[in-house]
């Protein structure tokens, strides 16, 4: 059913907390919605799912779409690996939590990981050495052209690290139904991320509901409760470099950690580390700060405007790449 809303405030639907407006707001449940809908936008528009990677800059003069489907079915099951289609409107978390209730393996790392299902593929999240490609088995989109509905194997997402289609080529030109999914019923606890196993292991062993909790407590312990500070988890990737790069860096500062990259010649840096190093963690710039505990996470101290956060990402930005030569991206998706 269509749900529409006039002139709306985005404060409460961004967790930056970004005081804005939206011309129109329109909530969606499947294509037959979509089609109705898009037959008479002729502005702008875009997809908002929990507004969890989302920084926005000024009052939205356009159609945002977001979905309301909340199903999460079972397609297949054949005793070892189940298919699971759950709708882009679910609660990203809710659905880890019914995989896990369910003895489903494959979700679990991603734990307490804020916004929805519809938006999982579009940055591939990632967390605890997993990424939503790993359980990825494909994508239901709407094609806002052609007036069409269509799957995306996996396979032709073009997953990246926090990178997909969705980022690219298709950007703008889909709104994504419902998410195909499948989970394992054999064990295969993945713990080799910092504290991870060290904590599973203090709430009694890796079964599921252990993961999940150890997960979520680290997670509380690091990151910053976006219902007390705005924020939008990482605002910048880690910066992947090609492998003399990193090897220079390294010999300057032998403290720096290191990680593979998706190749052999290529090593991804930690931005949080580099963003420490310049003097960031723990500062601010008017309304806008650096996370004290976590310096990849930039805060909205009060009243921050997308202006304001955006300076102080410039800033750290340009002071990064002085220091160490080395460009950070952005994550957020800045409109
Ligand atoms: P939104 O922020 O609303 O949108 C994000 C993008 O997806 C936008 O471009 C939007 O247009 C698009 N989009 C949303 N829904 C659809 C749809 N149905 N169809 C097409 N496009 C769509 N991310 C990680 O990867 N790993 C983490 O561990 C992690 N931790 C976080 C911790 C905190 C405290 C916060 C605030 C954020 C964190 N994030 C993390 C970022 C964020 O949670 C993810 O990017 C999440 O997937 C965003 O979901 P959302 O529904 O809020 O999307
Ligand atoms: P962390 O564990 O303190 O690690 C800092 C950085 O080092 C991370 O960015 C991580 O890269 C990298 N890293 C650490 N151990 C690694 C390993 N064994 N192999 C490869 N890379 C490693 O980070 P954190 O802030 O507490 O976050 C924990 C996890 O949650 C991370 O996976 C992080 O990506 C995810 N997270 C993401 C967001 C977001 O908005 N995107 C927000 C909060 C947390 P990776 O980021 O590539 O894993």
């Amino acid at each position: 059913m269509i749900k529409e809303y006039r002139n709306i405030g985005l404060r409460p639907l961004n967790t930056f907390g970004i005081e804005v407006r939206c011309e129109r707001l329109v909530e969606f449940e499947d294509a037959a919605d979509l089609r109705e809908i898009f037959s008479c936008i002729t502005d702008c528009w875009n997809v908002l799912g929990g507004g969890s990677n989302v920084l926005l800059t000024g009052d939205y003069r356009g159609t945002l779409l977001k979905a309301a489907g909340k199903n999460i079915t079972v397609l297949s099951d054949d005793g070892a690996t189940v298919a699971v289609r759950a709708d882009a409107g679910v609660v990203w978390d809710d659905f880890v939590g019914w995989t896990v209730e369910r003895g489903l393996w494959g979700a679990e790392n991603l734990s307490h990981i804020p916004g929805t299902v519809g938006a999982a593929p579009v940055q591939n999240i990632g967390a605890y050495g997993v990424e939503a490609k790993d359980i990825i088995r494909g994508v239901a989109m709407y094609d806002v052209q052609g007036g069409t509905t269509l799957t995306l194997a996996a396979g032709h997402c073009a997953f990246g690290y926090r990178d997909s289609v969705f980022k690219g080529e298709l950007r703008g030109r889909v709104v994504i139904l419902s998410v195909d999914f499948a989970l394992s019923r054999t064990p295969s606890p993945r713990l080799d991320y910092g504290d991870l196993r060290a904590e599973t292991e203090a709430l009694g062993g890796p079964s599921l509901a252990n993961i999940r909790s150890a997960v979520t407590a680290i997670r509380r312990s690091k990151l910053p409760d976006p219902e007390e500070v705005g924020n939008a988890g990482s605002f910048f990737k880690n910066p992947v470099v090609p492998l003399a790069v990193a090897d220079r860096l390294k010999a300057e500062y032998p403290d720096m950690p290191l990680y593979p990259g998706a190749r052999d010649d290529e090593r991804k840096l930690a931005a949080g580390w580099l963003i420490d190093r310049a003097g960031w963690k723990g500062r601010s710039l008017g309304p806008a700060g650096v996370h004290a505990r976590q310096a990849l996470v930039l805060v909205n101290l009060g009243g921050a405007t997308g202006g304001d956060i955006l300076a102080l990402a410039h800033r750290i930005q340009a002071d990064v790449c002085e220091l160490f030569g080395v460009e950070i991206e952005m994550e957020v998706n800045v409109w």
